[in-house]
C-alpha cells in the first residue's frame, strides 16, 4: 500500500506544482463561477465553456492548500472535452469516494464500522483516486471537494440560463 500512497503523493504534488489548465476564459461565451473554503482559505474561480452538452474548456485560478490547488487541477484534467452528463457522474464518482468515511465516528482507525462502503471503481476515476488518502484527513475533504462544488454549481447556473426543456 505505500508504494501506491507514493504515487498518489506523487500524482498531487506534480499537479501543484504544474496546475493543469491555469488561467481565464473571456466571460462570455464562458461562464465564471467562485469557490470558497473558509476552513482553509482555499479558493478556486472557474472558467467554464459549456456548448452542445459538453464542457468544450475550462480554466482555473485562485489560490490555497497543495490539495484544494492540486485538485482542482485535476478535475480539470479529468473534465475537459466530457459531456456534461459525464461530468455529473463523476463528479459524483468522486464525491463517493472521498465522502466514504466523512460521517463515520473519530475512532482514528480509518474504518467507518456499520457503513456500508460504497464501492467506487478506481479505473473510472484515473488520476482523480490520488485524492483517496485525503479521507484520512476529513478536515482537508472540504479543500478536495472545492473545485468539484464550484464546478456543480457553475453547471447549474449554466442550465438554469438557458432554459433547455
Ligand atoms: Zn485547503
Amino acid at each position: 500500500m505505500n508504494e501506491l500512497e507514493d504515487l498518489y503523493r506523487e500524482v498531487i504534488l506534480d499537479h501543484y506544482r504544474s496546475p493543469r489548465n491555469r488561467g481565464e476564459l473571456p466571460v462570455p461565451p464562458a461562464h465564471r463561477v467562485e469557490g470558497y473554503n473558509p476552513l482553509c482559505g482555499d479558493e478556486v474561480i472557474l472558467y467554464i465553456d459549456v456548448s452542445d452538452g459538453a464542457l468544450k474548456d475550462i480554466r482555473i485560478g485562485g489560490q490555497g492548500c497543495s490539495i484544494s490547488q492540486s485538485s482542482a487541477s485535476l478535475m480539470s484534467a479529468a473534465v475537459k472535452g466530457l459531456d456534461v452528463e459525464k461530468v455529473r457522474q463523476l463528479e459524483h464518482s468522486f464525491k463517493t469516494m472521498m465522502s466514504i468515511y466523512e460521517s463515520g465516528p473519530d475512532e482514528g482507525d480509518g474504518k467507518a464500522p456499520d457503513q456500508e462502503p460504497v464501492l467506487v471503481d478506481p479505473e473510472s476515476l484515473g488520476e482523480l483516486a490520488a485524492l483517496q488518502g485525503v479521507i484520512k484527513f476529513p478536515v482537508r475533504i472540504k479543500c478536495a471537494t472545492l473545485a468539484w462544488n464550484a464546478l456543480m454549481q457553475g453547471l447549474d447556473e449554466i442550465e438554469f440560463d438557458h432554459h433547455d426543456d
